[in-house]
């Protein structure tokens, strides 16, 4: 059976390094202007080649994602951002335009080519014409059952699968919608969504504008345009078993705690999964670290053809989340046994604290933060640098995180 290889999004420098730490195979990153997840979760030029250098020092493949629609004067500016990719020595670039895929070709760069979920590929012949025009690697359409999955694997071994298994789902068939672009000015193809699909909707009949009509589930929200969280981290023996190569997740515009967590997590389920394959189960501490971060309730979405599954959003709740991020390491003292950390967000001494490593989870006591001279503090806000003890080496970049009170 094929090795899975766990793609993780690298929205910037910062979550490129949490994705290294802990414990990415692959990561894919946006080019700015040329993918699918504007500002903030794109590279500046300048920064390609050092992450891709840092990331290549640790066995891991850097995957650029050039997959927007594009438009004439887009691949215009193409060629200059292909000799950066190049040069930078990116592994493969993600696409989805045949436009993009002919510009490569002129331009004689021979970088590996995946193809972008965004292209919809849903059946065999399609794959295979990919396959004719040299790309490598297909990243299927979410929409496609497993067994269809397996169907496509098995008639092209010559070409790599790849499926996402966990992140945030749309309610357009593979993000292609204009939503956003109508209510906001916001294009997702040009991966600039607002997600106005998750934003409260009632529907109204012309002539009684005062007399909405029941479509909302309960009285905040309406839950017809928006979908579950995609988590397959159970069903992974099953997505191995259908032939698939890269297991993708979702989120370069997500906080590098989300990225923390979900990347150690599916770390943790492959590393068993290749040690004991025929004896997986998902343990229960995986699907409650699932259940900290960010999310609208998990869903399999289309993998088992369940589709009625997707819709199912709880009318209680617009999001779940039980942590959130309170700061990162920026250092650690072993002469002091203490990590220096970078707070995002105000903490108290009466917040719950933990630190995540990669192979642990160690709680921190807020009674004992410390500032630069050593006094101790009973509060910090964004931006402060404060100390806390800790007894083993923690590496820089390890993500804290707190409980969020109320949630249990
Ligand atoms: S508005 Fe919703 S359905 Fe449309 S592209 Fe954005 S996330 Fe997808």
């Amino acid at each position: 059976m094929k090795s899975l290889e766990l793609v993780i999004p690298a929205g910037n420098p910062e979550k490129l390094h949490t994705a290294i730490l802990y414990g990415a195979d692959a990561v894919y990153i946006g080019m700015e202007g040329f993918s699918l997840r504007a500002r903030q979760a794109e590279f500046a030029p300048e920064h390609i080649a050092d992450g891709v250098q840092r990331a290549h020092q640790y066995g891991i493949k850097v995957y650029a994602a050039l997959n927007i629609f594009a438009r004439n004067q887009d691949l215009k500016n193409l060629p200059p951002a292909l000799e950066i990719l190049n040069e930078a020595g990116v592994d493969a670039i993600i696409l989805s335009d045949p436009g993009v895929l002919r510009t490569i070709r002129k331009s004689g760069i021979e970088i590996p080519v995946h193809l972008s979920t965004q292209a919809n590929t849903t059946n065999v012949e399609a794959v295979r014409f990919w396959g004719e025009q040299g790309v490598r690697r297909i990243v299927l359409a979410r929409e496609l059952s497993l067994d269809e999955v397996a169907e496509i694997a098995a008639a092209v071994p010559e070409m790599e699968v790849e499926l996402f298994v966990h992140g945030a789902m749309c309610m357009a068939y593979s993000g292609r919608c204009f939503l956003s672009a109508f209510r906001t000015g916001r294009s997702s193809n040009y991966g600039d969504c607002t997600h106005p699909c998750r934003w409260e909707h009632v529907l109204l009949e012309k002539t009684r504008p005062t007399e909405p009509l029941i479509l909302e589930e309960d009285q905040r929200y309406s839950y017809l345009l928006s979908s579950k969280d995609l988590c397959m981290i159970e069903y992974l023996p099953d997505i191995q078993k259908a032939g698939v190569t890269g297991l993708k997740v979702e989120g370069r515009m997500k906080s590098v705690y989300y990225l923390a967590v979900v990347t150690r997590t599916y770390r943790q389920a492959l590393n068993e999964l290749q040690k004991k394959p025929g004896q997986f189960i998902a343990r229960p501490e995986w699907l409650a670290e699932l259940g900290m971060i960010s999310n609208r309730g998990y869903t399999t979405g289309f993998y088992f053809q369940r589709e009625s599954m997707i819709n199912e959003v709880s009318p209680q709740v617009k999001y779940y989340q039980t942590h959130d991020l309170v700061g990162t390491v920026l250092d650690y003292e072993p002469h002091a046994a203490r990590i220096l950390v970078g707070v995002r967000n105000q903490l108290t001494e009466e917040d719950r604290l933990e630190l995540l490593l990669p192979d642990a989870t160690i709680p921190l006591d807020p009674g004992q933060m410390t500032d630069d001279n050593n006094y101790k503090v009973k509060s910090a806000h964004n931006g402060y640098r404060i100390y806390f003890p800790v007894h083993r080496n923690v590496p820089v970049g390890a993500v804290i995180r707190r409980q969020i009170t109320g949630s249990c």
